[in-house]
């Protein structure tokens, strides 16, 4: 809540109990009639100062979501720089690590269908037999498949199943 609206409000109230307190003491009927058109003035002061206050309030909180939506775009794009597209096979594209010296991170593949949705999800091997290597995203339920053979002519077989952790 803004302060000086706060400030404003206590003063009003301060002001009303003062018209109040001659109102109390007057007995002259002119002087009572203004004390409470002033009484009504105020009155409506305080109503726009309340208004004002959740018209901050709102404001505010839209400023906090703007603000945090602004920084995780700004993490996505420092992060996806540590990323760039690679092809699993002629047709079938994932992300890899950019630089790393480390042989597993080297070796790991992410989904690039949650990467377009500035996530980052590892893909993990699900099934391989003699015909297919079946890669799977446990985030968004992407498969890559990977036939076994000389020819890799493979495609991603399922991309719009979506499930949590
Ligand atoms: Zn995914």
């Amino acid at each position: 809540m803004l302060p000086e609206l706060v400030a404003a409000g206590n003063s009003l109230k301060t002001a009303i109990d003062i018209i109040k307190y001659f109102t109390s003491i007057s007995k002259e009927n002119a002087i009572n009639e203004k004390a409470i058109e002033l009484q009504q003035i105020i009155l409506s002061l305080q109503q726009n100062i309340l208004e004002a206050q959740e018209n901050y309030q709102k404001l505010y909180n839209e400023k906090e979501i703007i603000e945090k939506q602004l920084k995780e775009i700004m993490n996505w794009n420092k992060e996806k720089n540590n990323y760039k597209i690679s092809n699993l096979t002629n047709d079938v594209f994932v992300y890899v690590l950019k630089e790393t010296k480390n042989e597993v991170e080297k070796s790991l593949k992410f989904c690039s269908n949650c990467f377009k949705n500035q996530k980052i999800s590892i893909i993990q091997l699900d099934q391989d037999n003699m015909l297919e290597k079946v890669y799977i995203c446990h985030s968004c339920g992407s498969k890559y498949k990977i036939k076994n053979s000389s020819e890799p002519t493979v495609g991603i077989i399922k991309t719009n199943f979506r499930r949590g952790y």
